[in-house]
């Protein structure tokens, strides 16, 4: 699963302004456009096209985009608003009230109430912030490493070692010398999303790539996949601390 930064520009369209990525291709034999939730609007260019080409291909289609931007852009705006903004976190799927209280000790407890309650000497958001990401990471370490034991035994599939991150722009990643690493914030998500997540860096020590025969790996391990992909294609932008 990987993601990358790459060069944006815009355009006029509809008197309102389409920003856009683009990403070129030496494998693409054309023009080619598409919207996702996470991504915005990308186009993917052939060596044998030019931007101005792919920007008259974007004014062509500006009222297919316009229409996929705005209701991206109407859900995004239905996703909750998180602590400190909201009240709440989430973990393992379920929202837990964030509280913060005076302590001797700092640290951070999750109640069966679903509460995180963050004990500090002097409270404050960034270092309440501080004590929660720590605290997410160390949970998503114990989940990641549990997950990645069984689902690589069930998949008779070989690991050399899980690490847990906050990576920018990616889920997980697998090295070819078996290395997995995954972003902390998979434990706030459902746990059928973090489990797909391990299935599919897991299914790369038998396909290295994203071919049909990946995804039939990662479908006899994790059959709902396709449901869990959405999920964080809609709510993983939702999972910050
Ligand atoms: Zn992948």
């Amino acid at each position: 699963m990987i993601s990358q930064r790459l060069p944006t520009a815009q355009v006029m369209a509809c008197g309102r302004t389409i920003a856009y990525t683009i990403r070129s291709s030496t494998r693409a034999r054309a023009i080619g456009l598409w919207i996702r939730p996470e991504t915005g609007l990308v186009v993917t260019i052939p060596p044998t096209a030019t931007l101005r080409q792919a920007e008259a291909f974007i004014l062509r289609h500006q009222r297919w985009a316009l229409r996929h931007l705005d209701r991206f852009a109407a859900l995004s705006a239905r996703l909750p608003r998180r602590w400190p903004y909201g009240s709440t976190l989430p973990y393992r799927g379920e929202e837990h009230a964030v509280r913060l209280e005076d302590g001797r000790r700092s640290g951070v407890a999750r109640t069966n109430a679903r509460e995180l309650v963050v004990s500090m000497r002097q409270p404050g958001l960034e270092g309440a912030r501080r004590l929660l990401k720590r605290w997410y990471l160390g949970e998503a370490s114990a989940v990641l490493t549990a997950r990645t034991a069984a689902l690589g035994q069930a998949m008779g599939v070989a690991w050399t070692r899980v690490t847990v991150r906050d990576p920018r722009s990616r889920w997980g990643s697998c090295s070819v010398q078996g290395r997995l690493s995954f972003s902390f914030r998979l434990v706030m998500a459902p746990p059928e999303v973090l489990n797909y997540v391990v299935a599919h860096e897991l299914a790369h020590r038998v396909e290295p790539n994203h071919s049909p025969r990946f995804w039939a790996v990662v479908a006899r391990h994790c059959p709902e996949y396709r449901s869990w992909l959405s999920w964080l294609r809609i709510f993983g932008p939702s999972l910050t601390l």
